[in-house]
């Protein structure tokens, strides 16, 4: 332990997206003398709430209140601006604090793995949604959102979010918090349709009832379904009478209830596709359409799965977007698991092989992979959190305070002081053009902001 006089424990946590926070929230309330330095890789808090979630879903973002509400504690710092990897290593980081907590995320995205899905025009959902909410390492990425059709792969939450933002009118997305260079790119005049592919069946389909639902609502978009997809096989609609939970049944009732006739008036038509699997992305040097195979669902190894049909078509796209799943990536210096795509751990403390990594500890998606809503990750990190309470620390914190140290390895380290400017900076300027925030998009402009403030 450094020089801190009372203090048993100073903890640093990587990654200041809900986990993170939520991993604050655990080790403050399990222990009264922890002090946690959260390090973020932006100058900006909170991950994927503000770069993941949407920017007409609001009030899924009002969970930072709580995070904002942890900052005020006298033991709680924000580093911001710093990256493990590039400006400290993780053996740094375990020499100067007691202990440390990845909450790292998935910052990466799973791949369709087919023929052309390198063509110009295929992207994965989660660059998309990156981009439109003003991720800096996504601001140089366009895409044709001129485009008439437009597939998503994957029927999970992160499909409905891309197929909403891609069909909804301007008048729906103006008032939020996306960019203004997304926003005017899908300001269209022509009617679009979005087709969105899953797999399986609708009793399988993983979006929520309360998000179909909304897509649905909003005007101008008519939501649609094949009858023949929709209707239930004998071993779905089996598994849904043993198993089935009331968010299956409800999603397999509304797309049952969405094949009647065309609204002729809808500005955008999005066709919620079921049992085709994309096999080939087909264009010369961008996409044009991606060909499906018709897929029957069968049982295998306890599950309900898919296998082609032998039967194929082609749908029409200028734009593709991949929404099956984000990814870990691995750190430097810290076990990976390549295949799950998960940095191994027991019941939170991460394991090289079989081997405990003494004092290094894992929360959220990196933990246990890109599932669940924000809330799963309260529990999630508790309970890493109690791993960590039971486990003596094995290499105590060398040295005095880390702050002058990460001060000296990034000098424009930034502080929750200094975030709360650019919040209140990105908000007024949101006042001024109507709309909620109006966000940075780049880690040069922020700096520039606050170096002026100074
Ligand atoms: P997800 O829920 O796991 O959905 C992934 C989808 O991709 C599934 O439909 C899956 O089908 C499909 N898929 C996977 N590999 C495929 C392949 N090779 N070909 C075709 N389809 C494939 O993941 P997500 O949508 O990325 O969401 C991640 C988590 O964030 C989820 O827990 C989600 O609920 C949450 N989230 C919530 C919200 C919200 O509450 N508004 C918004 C966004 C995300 P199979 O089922 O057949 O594998």
């Amino acid at each position: 332990m450094g020089e801190e006089v009372g203090l048993t424990q100073r903890v640093a946590i990587v990654g200041s997206g809900p986990s993170g926070f939520y991993a604050v929230q655990a080790l403050f309330k399990a222990d009264p003398d922890v002090r946690c330095d959260l390090l973020e890789r932006l100058p900006t808090p909170y991950g994927l709430v503000r770069g993941g979630v949407a920017p007409d879903h609001q009030k899924i973002k009002s969970v930072v209140r709580a995070y904002e509400k942890t900052a005020t504690e006298e033991r709680f710092r924000w580093f911001g601006n710093v990256e493990l990897g590039r400006d400290v290593t993780i053996d740094e980081l375990l020499e100067r604090y007691d202990r440390v907590v990845l909450a790292v995320g998935a910052q990466s995205a799973s791949r369709l793995g087919i023929p052309g899905e390198n063509l110009r025009g295929s992207y994965t959902a989660t660059e998309f949604v990156a981009w439109y909410n003003a991720h800096p390492d996504y601001q140089d990425r366009t895409f044709p959102l001129d485009a008439d059709d437009a597939v998503v792969v994957g029927v999970g939450n992160v499909a409905m979010d891309v197929a909403r933002i891609l069909a909804a009118p301007r008048s729906h997305l103006a008032p939020t918090d996306i960019t203004d260079t997304a926003l005017a790119s899908l300001d269209r005049d022509r009617r679009v349709r979005v087709h969105v592919l899953g797999r399986r069946g609708p009793a399988q389909a993983a979006f929520t009832p309360k998000e179909i639902q909304e897509i649905s609502a909003i005007e101008g978009i008519d939501v649609r379904t094949v009858k023949k997809e929709v209707k239930l096989d004998p071993l779905s609609e089996a598994w849904l009478d043993a198993e089935g939970t009331r968010a299956n049944r409800d999603n397999v009732d509304f797309v049952q209830s969405r094949t009647g006739m065309r609204l002729r008036t809808a500005r955008a038509e999005m066709w919620l596709r079921f049992c085709v699997s994309p096999v080939a992305l087909l264009g010369d040097d961008r996409v044009e359409a991606v060909k499906v195979e018709h897929n029957r669902i069968v049982e295998r190894d306890g599950r309900l799965s898919c296998e082609g049909t032998g039967v194929f078509e082609e749908i029409p796209a200028g734009i593709v977007l991949a929404a099956v799943g984000y990814r870990s990536v691995p750190i430097p210096g810290v076990p990976f698991d390549v295949r799950r795509g998960l940095i191994p751990n027991e019941a939170g403390q991460v394991v090289d092989g079989d081997v405990p990594v003494e004092d290094l500890f894992v929360v959220g998606w990196a933990k246990r992979g890109p599932s669940g809503l924000i809330g799963t990750n309260r529990l999630d990190s508790t309970a890493t959190v109690t791993t960590m309470m039971r486990t003596p620390v094995m290499n105590p914190a060398q040295g005095p305070d880390p702050e002058a140290w990460l001060r000296e390895r990034v000098p424009q380290l930034v502080t929750w002081a200094e975030w709360e400017q650019l919040d209140a900076h990105e908000t007024q300027r949101g006042t001024e053009k109507g709309k909620v925030r109006d966000k940075f998009a780049s880690v040069t402009e922020m700096l520039a902001h606050l170096k002026d403030q100074r």
